[in-house]
């Protein structure tokens, strides 16, 4: 037919494929020539392709290793998990588009699992394509819901690269996006190894911590702050585990002054933690949760934001002022539906927590014993760092250079590394067995080894 037939009948099975096959130069060729990349000045980078991936490995340059990155943790389920392959195959056959002004059978289903896995008293979900995106819409909820515009983050922080949600964003990446939005102040988090409070305990750095936030919220006019923004446990930014009670302050803190509470779990929801949401583990309840990542692993691009019934109460009678074109995307809502399906079934949540107790936790703690280069180990579930120095006293960070050499070493011993900083982060996918970690640890155990030997 002419490009005026439109067939409406084409046979999925036998249809001819589209799609060419490349081999890996060809990859790379097209890369540097087309593609523009985060973060990285094209010339300093050759990115590696990956062309099969399946359960927690990942065939990458043609050679296979242990992937203890989950991507930008994210495949929490794991590669090509056969379930929710399907699903998302079945639902390409049933509906592929609709737009969010229709009401959709995989948009409502997702909704309900969502706000059922949530804390009770939040039941409406608002869909995103992305962490970035929801994170943009938490806000803006928070400021229409309170009538005032400030809102608080981190500075050790990674909220996404929207404008809105870079400016949020407390870490260097803000920078380059540089004036941002208005009304956006920045507070210090707890962080013990390096505490900006010079505090020498837990306890005390979470007081402190919670005594600072105090002073820049009335300093900032505390009628005037419609939010604060926090990721439960901060993620890219060296999984910094908050100490207990830091975030009950903050909940309180919240209430004192009429300020929401906004929970970025992007990176730590959806059973990274050994949770469905980090925030759990702590038993407080947020006003609203931006989710991405994890809901689905990342097979379609997917987020959102779970609001508290308070919250969305602001929206019944006075329209919402937002919204996207896939907003609640019938293939996205398709997969999260079989990934949150999945992961009841094959207790995902549960085997997280397990192997970040009796495994992770444990191994990695054993290895800062027998490894001068490891200042500090931090984690929970299967979302852990081991902080890289060359002098344990004065705590001073490995150098870039000096930590490639370190991923260099884990690579060729068969372990994709992910590495922030001065810090290993270990993400491996969260079905990730006990052998399949051992057999990452071997590995990350030679990179430990070269750090070591950057040990003065
Ligand atoms: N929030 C957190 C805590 C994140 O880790 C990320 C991404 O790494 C984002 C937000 C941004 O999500 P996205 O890249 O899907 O926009």
């Amino acid at each position: 037919g002419g490009p005026h037939t439109i067939n409406t009948m084409v046979d999925v099975a036998t249809a001819p494929s589209l799609l060419p096959t490349l081999d890996n130069a060809r990859t790379r060729e097209l890369d540097k020539k087309h593609v523009l990349h985060s973060w990285s000045a094209q010339n300093a980078i050759n990115p590696p392709p990956v062309t099969e991936a399946s359960g927690v490995r990942m065939t990458v340059d043609g050679t296979s290793y242990i992937d203890f990155t989950s991507q930008l943790v994210n495949v929490n389920i794991g590669y090509q998990h056969p379930k929710l392959v399907a699903a998302i195959q079945e639902q390409a056959g049933r509906l592929m588009t609709v737009s969010p002004a229709m009401a959709n059978d995989m948009r409502s289903e997702a909704a309900r699992v969502i706000a059922e896995v949530a804390p009770d008293g939040m039941n409406m979900v608002f869909f995103t394509n992305g962490g970035a995106e929801a994170n943009e819409n938490a806000i803006r909820m928070a400021r229409l819901h309170t009538g005032r515009h400030k809102v608080l983050a981190a500075y050790r922080s990674y909220h996404g690269a929207t404008h809105g949600a870079i400016t949020l964003t407390g870490e260097p990446r803000r920078f380059g996006s540089e004036p941002g939005i208005p009304g956006v102040v920045h507070f210090f988090g707890p962080y013990l190894y390096r505490s900006p409070f010079h505090a020498t305990t837990e306890a005390e750095e979470g007081d402190r911590a919670l005594q600072h936030l105090r002073e820049v919220m009335v300093a900032e006019g505390t009628d005037k702050i419609a939010a604060i923004i926090l990721e439960t446990i901060v993620g890219t930014n060296g999984i910094l585990m908050p100490p207990d009670g830091y975030l009950r302050g903050v909940r309180e803190l919240c209430d004192e002054f009429g300020i929401l509470l906004i929970a970025d779990e992007v990176m730590a929801g959806f059973a990274r933690t050994g949770e469905w949401f980090a925030i759990n583990h702590w038993d407080v309840v947020p006003d609203l949760i931006s989710f991405a990542k994890g809901v689905n692993s990342g097979y379609v691009p997917l987020g959102g934001v779970i609001l508290s019934d308070a919250v969305a109460g602001s929206f019944m009678d006075t329209a919402y002022p937002g919204g996207l074109t896939y907003s609640g995307h019938p293939l996205a809502c398709a997969s999260a539906v079989a990934s949150v399906s999945i992961m009841k079934e094959e207790g995902i949540v549960e085997h997280a927590r397990d192997l970040g107790e009796r495994v992770i936790g444990p191994k990695l703690r054993e290895l800062a014993q027998a490894h001068r280069s490891v200042g500090e180990v931090r984690g929970i579930g299967v979302f852990w760092a081991l902080e890289l120095v060359t002098d344990p006293d004065a705590r001073t960070p490995l150098t870039a250079d000096q930590m490639n050499q370190v991923a260099a070493a884990c690579k060729g011993a068969g372990m994709w590394p992910f590495i922030a900083g001065n810090r290993v982060h270990i993400v491996p996918p969260c079905v990730i067995t006990e052998e399949e970690f051992a057999e990452g640890v071997r590995a990350l155990e030679d990179g430990l080894a070269v750090a070591d030997g950057f040990v003065a």
